[in-house]
């Protein structure tokens, strides 16, 4: 046994400090970032927060609207082939989406969401971005599974993870992955912490993953644990090439989930929830790691995702930083507590 004295923090321990900017306006940070990928040698420009693969977030319907905005939506693995071709033909730009997959391919060749990949990636080639999603990707079977993907697929951008720590990042990325998300137990409508007991802290597991990443060429994208823009900002500021969230987008209009008598189910996609939705059982050896919630009906995505991108375009500002690309090289961090006046929380409509 092993304890680790070091201090390790969360987005609330720490504040972003002002600095001397030469910025005029909000409106002059650039959104969008050019990524060159490690991997795939593939380069995209896009805005670098991406809607969560999550049933009520990751559908067509928030693609639709995050594409205007050139930010990212990775689209459930459960979603069929036939509602793809149907999305493709309304509008969808396939620049701005990614299909997703599980890893249930390892021991089954006829696993239904490696092949509706497969089925996708061949009829929409424009599609240039694969999620490999896992709760945790500490597995050799994982970093079995991506060296297969990537024998298999080489010019497209893979994201894998999850992961909290630098010598995982590294192993993946080595092994094929473009992006590899960081993020055990922040999510939330995630119970893995208190279920089992493990995780890291958000911002310290993104800063340790950045550098690692860095180190090797590859990117990380900051997954989970976002409740305010300012979050998003911190993750991005902190080292995050990229950011998912989840909860933020969740219980609009575009979730996909009928509100009933103005309220919207959301729920983690390893809770009981999602396994009843989506036919699944435990096994008998699976636990419930993620909640069930009802939702307010928020309506449409549009203001939140405006209020999302000015709260980090003013983050921008703040610390000087004319793009997205500069805010972990001017990012100052302060240690902090208690760093929200919640006086008039409870009064806000
Ligand atoms: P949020 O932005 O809502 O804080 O976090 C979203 C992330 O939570 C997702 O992208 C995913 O990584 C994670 N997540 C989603 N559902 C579950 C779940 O049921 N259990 C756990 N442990 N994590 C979840």
């Amino acid at each position: 046994m092993r304890i680790s004295q070091e201090i390790k923090l969360n987005f609330e321990d720490v504040l972003l400090q002002p600095k001397r900017s030469t910025l005029t306006s909000r409106q002059d940070v650039e959104m969008t970032r050019k990524f060159s990928f490690r991997n795939s040698n593939k380069v995209l420009d896009f805005c670098p927060i991406f809607a969560s693969n999550m049933d009520g977030v990751g559908t067509f319907s928030m693609a639709k609207i995050l594409q205007e905005y050139k930010m990212m939506t990775v689209i459930t693995k459960t979603t069929t082939i036939d509602a793809w071709k149907q999305a493709v033909g309304n509008g969808l730009r396939l620049q701005s989406v990614s299909v997703c997959t599980g890893t249930k391919r390892v021991f089954d060749p006829e696993a239904e969401d490696y092949k509706t990949m497969q089925a996708v990636l061949k009829s929409f080639p424009d599609v240039k971005m694969i999620t490999i999603d896992v709760a945790n990707a500490y597995h050799q079977h994982m970093v079995d599974f991506v060296k297969m993907v990537r024998d298999e697929y080489p010019d497209k951008v893979i994201v894998t993870g999850n992961v909290v720590t630098g010598e995982m990042t590294e192993e993946l990325i080595l092994n094929g992955a473009d992006i590899v998300k960081v993020g055990i137990g922040p999510g939330s409508v995630c119970t893995t912490r208190t279920m089992t007991g493990v995780g890291v802290p958000q911002f310290s597991a993104i800063v340790e993953c950045s550098d690692a990443a860095n180190g090797v060429g590859g990117h990380i994208m900051a997954d989970g644990g976002c409740v305010h823009p300012g979050d998003i900002a911190k993750a991005l500021g902190g080292g995050a090439h990229m950011v998912m969230i989840g909860g933020m987008l969740a219980g609009h209009d575009e979730s996909g989930i009928k509100a009933v008598d103005g309220k919207r189910e959301f729920y983690g996609m390893s809770s009981d929830r999602a396994r009843e939705v989506h036919n699944k059982s435990k096994g008998g050896y699976r636990g419930n790691e993620g909640r069930l919630i009802s939702l307010p009906d928020r309506g449409p995505v549009e203001p939140t995702i405006q209020d999302i991108l000015g709260g980090v375009r003013s983050a921008c500002t703040y610390i000087g930083a004319k793009r997205l690309k500069d805010m972990a090289k001017c990012a100052t961090f302060i240690r902090t507590n208690n760093v929200i006046n919640r006086a008039y929380e409870r009064y806000t409509k």
